[in-house]
């Protein structure tokens, strides 16, 4: 039986298959190359180009593979762009969500791991924060996510679904071989900014508020390394394959890093000097966001790895000198 990733040539969804390939389960990848890119998605993965909307593309996915299980990473999730062009957002990420499953459900394929995002919260009332906080989302990004968790729940009691919601912190870090990490055009995420910076692709790094109500007083986020969330996934599917009951979780690591300190790390791993320009605070970045994933910890074993800062953004600087020009030239 094979694993279905639909958008599985983006930043996570190609790590997921490399660690999938790598533990030798069949790996089936849709992906519409809008974002995703087609070199990042392991050689013996069976690659379909194409859209979750596209029913008879699905069809043909489901007919000519032996799907046990699907893994849906496949969104748009620019925070920002949400809020311009909210349409995009709920055509793409729920429509596709909703096509997806009505195709599972046709071809009788019942067991989905869905990519969702801390962005579910919203502005947390309380850290560390955990799966039964509030879920008040404060951009149509989260909304669309929040939006397939609840028909993720409603399809359950129905047709019988099983699925596995992971909520995401920050994702950060490239795979241990150098050879996929984070491509993204445009690139929005702090890390891969500073990475760009210290090579010189960037004149400086421009950071985004630093009167916030934390020690340094710029913002506070939880970075997990981008094969410890896929791991994580792969124990959900393995989970929800044994018969379980659908699962909600975060994934995170726990600790808090500010903006400044991630700086001041990356200054030291890559040796180089990393020019900042202060703005200010860029529109619906809460102060503090910290998950508790106890309860992944605790209920499948999940054991994190790569949680030192500085691993982290060691990885990501190995891709991003491997290959400045990110996929373009891998
Ligand atoms: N950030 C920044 N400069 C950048 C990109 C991000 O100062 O060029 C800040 C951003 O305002 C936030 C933190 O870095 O406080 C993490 O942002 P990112 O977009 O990486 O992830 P998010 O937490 O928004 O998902």
């Amino acid at each position: 039986m094979a694993i279905l990733i639909c958008g599985g040539a983006g930043y996570v969804g190609s790590h997921m298959v490399a660690e999938l390939l790598e533990q030798g389960h069949e790996t089936v990848v849709v992906d519409n190359l809008e974002k995703g890119h087609k070199a990042a998605v392991g050689k013996e993965a069976r690659f379909y180009q194409g859209d979750l909307r596209d029913s008879l593309l699905m069809d043909k996915v489901f007919t000519e593979n032996k799907i046990s299980s699907v893994v849906n990473y496949a969104a748009y999730s620019l925070v920002g762009e949400s809020v311009s062009e909210p349409m995009k957002y709920y055509e793409n990420n729920v429509v596709g969500a909703l096509s997806l499953l009505k195709s599972m459900l046709k071809h009788d394929v019942r067991n989905i791991v869905f990519s969702s995002t801390a962005a579910v919260y919203g502005e947390p009332s309380a850290i560390p924060i955990t799966e039964d906080s509030p879920t008040l989302p404060v951009n149509p990004y989260g909304e669309t996510k929040l939006t397939v968790e609840k028909i993720l729940k409603w399809y359950e009691q129905t047709y019988n679904l099983s699925y596995a919601t992971l909520r995401y912190f920050n994702v950060a870090g490239a795979h241990c071989s150098g050879e996929i990490g984070e491509d993204h055009t445009p690139e929005t995420h702090l890390i891969p900014i500073i990475l760009q910076t210290a090579m010189g692709k960037f004149s400086s790094l421009p950071l985004y508020g630093n009167d916030y109500d934390t020690p340094d007083g710029t913002c506070i986020r939880d970075y997990i390394h981008v094969t410890d969330l896929a791991d994580a996934h792969i124990l959900a599917l393995k989970k929800l394959e044994s018969g379980s009951p659908s699962l909600t979780y975060n994934l995170g690591s726990g600790n808090g890093f500010s903006n400044k300190e991630i700086i001041d790390t990356a200054c030291h791993v890559t040796g180089r000097k990393i020019p900042i320009e202060q703005k200010g605070r860029r529109s619906g970045d809460p102060a503090v966001l910290i998950a508790s994933s106890e309860k992944i910890k605790q209920e499948l074993g999940w054991n994190p790895v790569r949680t030192d800062l500085e691993t982290i953004i060691d990885s990501a600087w190995q891709w991003h000198s491997k290959y400045p020009e990110g996929f373009k030239n891998a």
